[in-house]
């Protein structure tokens, strides 16, 4: 089975407290690594759960506010100073591009390695990245400034040859390829044998999709219809609802909806306000509507 795992390295909004750290999550799909948001501490985070962040080749920024992407530069520099020479690929509104420029004439810095800006639109959804083991899109988000989430995706995978059927029927190694995209198998006498009944179903693709910040927003429903990891943000109690519509944030219950009405699979809840110290209570609030939801909490690892 190839990897899938989420690491949640940052789960608060705003301001950091002295337990919990900024947004940042590295997701891990077939030896992919791949960052999601960088908020101030997402390097020694890093180091704290022992990733190796020369391993990380894709970079997705939601938006421009700060506690999403103020670790950047700090990471990039120490890639460059522990002698990274791989290119990175960089997924970011586009005037990251400028802020990033300015940090690095002025600090005379000089990148050993090439980083890849790709500009995102936010009009509308687009393919962002696409490679034999899976697809990356776009979600566009409703917040004060523009934001998208980002839709991780495993393409389907062939279908697994059954070991006693090879044996069986004696089928030639140069056909396999054949049959494992769905093909029969016609032996040597002409003889047509189901394609059933050589192979089995693969797994199922698993996707992945991070929903932070929005306020409650019916179009991501469509978006994220199904997904078998939810990742949206739950900033407030439903008691402070009006405070999350000011702000274009998500309460418990906003999240728990879009879960329910996307028929999501699991719903991981996080992006908590400072003054949430028993997370609990969010927890308890969002299972009311949503029962197979968990907390993020930074360290932990989720898979589908
Ligand atoms: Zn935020
Ligand atoms: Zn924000």
């Amino acid at each position: 089975m190839q990897s899938f795992e989420l690491t949640v390295l940052g789960c608060s909004s705003a301001t950091p407290t002295s337990t919990r750290n900024p947004t940042s999550q590295l997701l891990n799909i077939a030896d992919r690594f791949m960052l999601v948001d960088c908020g101030e501490a997402t390097q020694i985070q890093l180091r704290r759960f022992k990733i190796k962040f020369q391993r990380i080749n894709h970079i997705f920024i939601s938006h421009l506010h700060g506690d999403h992407y103020l670790g950047l530069v700090g990471l990039l520099a120490s890639m460059h100073l522990l002698g990274r020479n791989n290119d990175l690929h960089l997924y970011a509104p586009p005037e990251l591009q400028e802020i990033l420029d300015v940090q690095h004439k002025h600090s005379q810095t000089f990148l050993r390695y090439k980083v890849v800006f790709h500009p995102l639109g936010f009009d509308q959804s687009e393919l962002l990245f696409e490679d034999d083991k899976l697809t990356v899109e776009t979600i566009i988000l409703n917040h004060r400034i523009p934001c998208c989430g980002f839709l991780f995706k495993e393409k389907p995978r062939p279908r697994n040859i059954l070991t006693q059927a090879l044996e069986k029927y004696r089928i030639p190694v140069h056909v396999l390829g054949k049959i494992k995209r769905g093909d029969d198998y016609i032996n040597e006498q002409g003889v047509t044998i189901a394609n059933a009944e050589i192979t089995e179903a693969p797994p199922a693709p698993r996707s992945f999709a991070y929903c932070s910040d929005t306020c409650y927003d019916e179009s991501v429903i469509e978006k994220v219809k199904g997904v078998d990891l939810l990742y949206h943000e739950a900033t407030f109690m439903q008691e402070m609802e009006e405070r999350a519509k000011e702000t274009f944030h998500s309460t418990t219950i906003d999240a728990a909806t879009v879960a329910k009405k996307a028929a999501v699979k699991k719903l991981i809840i996080g992006h908590y306000s400072a003054r949430y110290k028993d997370l609990d209570k969010l927890l308890a609030e969002t299972q009311s509507v949503f029962e197979n939801t968990v907390l993020a909490l930074e360290g932990e690892v989720y898979s589908p």
